[in-house]
């Protein structure tokens, strides 16, 4: 017989449960679907990187991808009836458009008598499996994290071996490849399975040991810079996860809870897929906020004043990737300092992001915002001068993104207005006095909470 493998966050061809799945049927049809509505959202470095990485799979596949173009549910089942495919394979979708988009091909599918298997998803357990005692999902992340590791992962899926694809050039004209973004001066990490896993191996050998101390320093890229592979699920944190177990270091500890808040944050999208949007804690829904006017422009351009808060979103406008501290920091300044809701924070960090991802990123952005699922506070609000300092003790990180204050030497450059030639090559004044916002945040936390 013949299947179809509908590839989505999956490209890549090693563990790789569907795939497995789909070669016990026979020949396999290996398929991409650009989806209008996903693409049209994605801004242009998601989709440059989605297409070089989506080439790659199709270098790994022998030319044989086939890449279509719409609606997925007249896709796939025109595919699908094309081949004569009794079954299509995916790995399951866990967010709230794609568990929408799934059941409506899975209708489409079965009028013909055709099957859509969803066989593993794109997290080390799939979310909506852990529980608690009663039963009941989590809604804060030490517990879970408790029960995920007692849980334990699965190990990684048998090599593919010979998988028999089907493609190209067999009936299929399927190239139907979108035009690739210009990025200007941007330039992405390379893209495809082999590339992830050689950054993942250097990463292991070169940076995992010291990951503990070393990943809140924005200056040392002491991270693995793999958030877009785990995205596009060019590697799958099971194989991750498997290394680690060889590993006995704090590094490795620390490493395995951050892919740990990954599956969190996707067992709380698939738990209350409304926070997608909405608030977790509705209690703060009632904060007052400025709309996005100019001073969301100066942060968005990364001009406030700030030095450290600039240097972040410079990063992501010339990278489409912010460093995880400085994303609290910069996020914190928008809805603390400049009073804007963090859904237009949420909504250009998607924009501009290369691992933009709903579930980590909206709830990170609630998680800033007091709104979150765990207990940062409202009240808790970084001052982006002392964390500059603290985490860019140099001011290096500061220095790479922000030219205009590169004749500043040391840790002064978190602190421009206190150089005498601080604004000599035109860097901007502050836009807001962060003591005096601080409190204005404060007090209207304080009326909210009544
Ligand atoms: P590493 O430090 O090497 O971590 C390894 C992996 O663990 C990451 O690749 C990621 O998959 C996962 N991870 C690490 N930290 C987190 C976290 N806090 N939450 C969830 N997963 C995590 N991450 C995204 O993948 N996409 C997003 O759109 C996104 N938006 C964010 C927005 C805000 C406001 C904040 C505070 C965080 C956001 N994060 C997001 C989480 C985190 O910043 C990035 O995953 C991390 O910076 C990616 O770099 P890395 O691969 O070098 O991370």
């Amino acid at each position: 017989g013949t299947a179809v493998l509908w590839f989505r966050r999956d490209l890549r061809l090693h563990d790789h449960p569907a795939l497995l799945a789909a070669a016990r049927d026979g020949e396999v049809l290996p398929l991409f679907v650009v989806d209008p509505a996903l693409w049209g959202p994605s801004g242009d470095v998601r989709r440059a990187y989605l297409l070089r990485s989506l080439r790659a799979l199709d270098a790994d596949l022998g030319g044989r991808l086939v890449v279509e173009h719409g609606e997925p549910a007249e896709v796939v089942r025109r595919l699908a009836q094309r081949v004569g495919a009794r079954r299509v394979h995916v790995s399951a979708d866990a967010g709230p458009y794609g568990r929408r988009r799934d059941d409506a091909v899975a209708t489409a599918l079965a009028e013909d008598r055709r099957e859509l298997v969803r066989t593993g998803t794109p997290y080390a357990i799939g979310p909506g499996t852990i529980l608690n005692g009663s039963g009941r999902p989590f809604q804060v992340f030490t517990p879970f994290s408790r029960a995920w590791s007692e849980h334990g992962w699965p190990a990684p899926a048998d090599p593919p071996g010979d998988v028999r694809w089907l493609g190209e050039g067999e009936g299929v004209d399927g190239r139907h490849w979108p035009a690739e973004p210009d990025l200007g001066d941007l330039t992405l990490p390379e893209a495809g399975e082999e590339a992830a896993h050689d950054r993942w191996q250097e990463f292991l050998e070169h940076g995992l040991a010291d990951y503990g101390e070393e990943r809140d320093r924005p200056d040392h890229d002491g991270t693995s810079q793999l958030s877009h592979a785990l995205k596009w699920g060019e590697l799958h944190p099971r194989t991750l996860l498997a290394d680690l177990r060889r590993q006995r270091s704090d590094g490795a500890r620390t490493y395995r809870t951050e892919l740990c808040w990954r599956d969190f944050y996707a067992d709380v999208l698939w738990n209350r897929p409304d926070s997608a949007r909405e608030y977790y804690k509705p209690q703060l829904a009632g904060l007052r906020y400025a709309d996005p006017g100019e001073a969301f422009t100066a942060w968005a351009q990364g001009r406030t004043g700030y030095p450290v808060v600039d240097a972040g979103m410079r990063q992501l406008r010339s990278v489409g990737w912010v460093h995880n501290r400085v994303r609290m920091i910069v996020a914190s300044f928008l809805v603390k300092d400049l009073h804007v809701e963090w859904r237009h924070g949420a909504r250009e960090f998607m924009h501009r992001l290369r691992d933009g991802d709903l579930a980590s990123n909206n709830h990170g952005w609630q998680w800033v915002a007091g709104s979150g699922t765990d207990a940062s506070p409202f009240f808790r609000v970084f001052n982006p001068v002392t964390q500059g300092q603290r985490f860019d003790p140099q001011g290096d990180y500061v220095r790479r993104y922000v030219p205009e204050l590169r004749h500043v030497p040391g840790r002064a450059v978190h602190t421009p207005w206190d150089v005498a030639d601080g604004y000599a090559h035109g860097y901007p004044e502050r836009i807001v006095d962060h003591a005096h916002e601080r409190r204005v945040a404060l007090d209207d936390y304080a009326r909210v909470k009544g």
